[in-house]
């Protein structure tokens, strides 16, 4: 039930209304399914001995209704009216599992995509307290897993409709063999689910344990490549040799689990089968004659067995997919509440000054910031210095709208920074990171990141990030960089990052040791060159030597949370 109600806070109101049509429509669809199965007892009835048209009041009464002449063409309009239905019951069939289908599918690409937009519209500082392996492991798993919770609960409507009109049928045919079947299924079914069920939960949750080690190995050889090359023989082989222990354990349990689900079905078939064959040789031992009369309601149980028993089975396996995957609805509706920005593209015309008043800062319960005071007017150039761990990066991060004050204010121009105009005031930032991130794709792409193409500009930033030249010796905007970069140095990653930043044509520009890693001489000639290219902008540079900050205007120091000019 709680379940339910998390499902249902996940779906949107199409989404509920297209879950109800299709309820509708696999009530249709079992409906559908019960006369194909049924009508083959009057079938059979009818051509195995014609006299069975004038015995039975239903068949006279349409026999004279529509003014038949002869036995044989009664017989041969019914058996064509069935090939009809046999195809149009074809045809239903497969509109459902269409249906059923594009359903499951859209509801899948739904809800990765309303989680992709609640993750984007997360604020940064709820961000850095996630795991993004595990965010990541929602949107790509979780949400598979919540559509084949959907799936088999859909499913097992369907089938729970189809045993119900098929069972009525049964009782009517002869309620004597129905109570008896029904007795020794329900038990069958009550031993599978606390028996197999059980055991296929346990091994659900050793099969998400192995794959979490299989995953873990694999993600460790490619993250930690170089340090795993440094080793020994023995070493190696026992990476090798633990690696393959997690696979044959994975292998196991998907081998049982494999074979468990096979197992309901093999178990109601043998009993259900011979159940049939049994109670053929008690009417023929009570009877000592011919039962061909019995024929057609016999072959109606054995069609209806034929069809109800996977129907049984689909249940059960229903069931154990809703038992394993449940858990996806939690994780799915938890995450999809996760607090997100909201914010409106007001302009926010910056021409005078940034102000911080009384700005304080804290990670949870930790304070990085205290009291900060501070006025930066436009185009000036101005350095952040202290040790680290000081708050340099977190108050940059303040500055450029990504991390909100806990306490205090920031004004542009006397206007207070707010949702409002905050988005604005972030798209006038050029900034560039400790950790440059580069995407395994061309510096074109790298550095336009999306944005519109201007060839003139690229050339323009990479020659003023100092790169254009190193470019040059080899494809030039169509160099690949690799995964994150690693076919570059740091110091050719960084000024990547510098021409990204400065292809946006920012009004204030953010270096968060951005040079770090490179030498004395790029390093004075890039900052140099961002000096000229800032001119009338304002600049804002973390840096440690001494040669990069000493032509700023400004030089501020961060100690203990508290900023003060030099
Ligand atoms: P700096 O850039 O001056 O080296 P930072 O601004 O990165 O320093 O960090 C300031 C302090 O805040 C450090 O003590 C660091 O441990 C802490 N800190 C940084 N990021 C987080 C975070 N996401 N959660 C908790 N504490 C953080
Ligand atoms: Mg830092």
């Amino acid at each position: 039930m709680e379940y339910i109600q998390k499902l249902r806070s996940i779906l949107n109101r199409t989404t509920k209304r297209h879950l109800f049509l299709l309820v509708a429509l696999s009530i249709f669809v079992s409906i559908v399914e019960t006369i194909g199965i049924t009508a083959i007892m009057p079938l059979i009835d009818i051509t195995t001995n014609f006299d069975n048209i004038h015995s039975n009041q239903y068949y006279q009464w349409l026999f004279s209704f529509f003014g038949f002449e002869s036995d044989v063409n009664f017989a041969i309009l019914f058996g064509l009216l069935l090939f009809g239905f046999y195809i149009f019951r074809g045809g239903m069939n497969l509109l459902y599992s269409y249906v059923m289908a594009k359903f499951t599918n859209k509801l899948h690409a739904q809800t990765t995509q309303r989680l992709y937009k609640t993750y984007l519209s997360m604020p940064y500082q709820v961000f850095v307290n996630k795991n993004s392996s595990y965010l990541t492991k929602t949107i790509v798993s979780e949400a598979l897993y919540m559509t084949s919770v959907v799936n088999a609960v859909l499913l097992m409507i369907s089938e729970f409709f189809l045993i119900i009109f098929l069972y009525t049928f049964m009782l009517i045919a002869s309620w004597k063999i129905t109570v008896i079947f029904t007795l020794i299924v329900a038990t069958n079914i009550i031993l599978l689910t606390q028996t197999i069920s059980k055991k296929i939960k346990k091994i659900g949750v050793i099969r998400a344990q192995v794959q979490a080690e299989f995953y873990e190995s694999i993600n460790r050889l490619f993250g930690n490549f170089k340090n795993i090359k440094l080793q020994d023989e023995n070493r190696l082989n026992t990476n090798t040799e633990n690696f393959s222990v997690i696979v044959e354990e994975l292998s196991k349990v998907n081998t049982f689990n494999t074979f468990f689900h096979s197992f309901p079905r093999a178990l109601l078939e043998a009993i259900g089968f011979s159940l049939i064959v049994l109670a053929l040789i008690i009417f023929i031992y009570l009877n000592q004659s011919d039962i061909s009369y019995i024929l057609p309601t016999l072959s109606l149980f054995v069609l209806a067995l034929y069809r109800l028993l996977p129907s049984i089975n689909r249940i059960i396996i229903g069931y154990n997919t809703l038992m394993y995957h449940q858990k996806s609805i939690d994780i799915i509706s938890e995450d999809l509440k996760t607090p997100q920005e909201n914010l409106l593209n007001e302009t926010l015309e910056f021409k005078y000054k940034i102000e911080l008043k009384n700005v304080n800062f804290s990670y949870l319960e930790r304070s990085v910031l205290e009291n900060i005071n501070l006025t930066i007017s436009k185009g000036e150039k101005i350095a952040f210095v202290g040790e680290s761990g000081s708050g340099k990066s977190t108050l940059a991060d303040l500055i450029i709208g990504l991390c909100r004050p806990n306490k205090g204010e920031m004004k542009i121009d006397n206007v207070l920074i707010d949702e409002s105009n905050l988005q604005n005031w972030r798209s006038q930032i050029g900034y560039v990171p400790q950790q440059v991130y580069l995407f395994d794709e061309t510096i074109k792409e790298n550095v336009c990141c999306g944005r519109k193409l201007d060839r003139a500009l690229l050339d323009k930033v990479l020659k003023q990030a100092n790169i254009f030249d190193f470019l040059q010796t080899k494809q030039g905007i169509d160099t690949l960089v690799g995964e994150d970069g690693i076919q570059l140095s740091g110091g050719q990653k960084q000024r990547i990052a510098i021409a990204r930043a400065l292809y946006g044509q920012p009004e204030i520009l953010v270096l968060d040791e951005a040079t770090s890693a490179l030498d004395d001489k790029t390093e004075k000639k890039i900052i140099d060159e961002i000096f000229i290219i800032t001119k009338n902008k304002t600049l804002i540079v973390i840096a440690h030597r001494l040669s990069t900050i000493s032509s700023c205007d400004h030089i501020y120091n961060l100690q203990d949370g508290i900023i003060t000019k030099q």
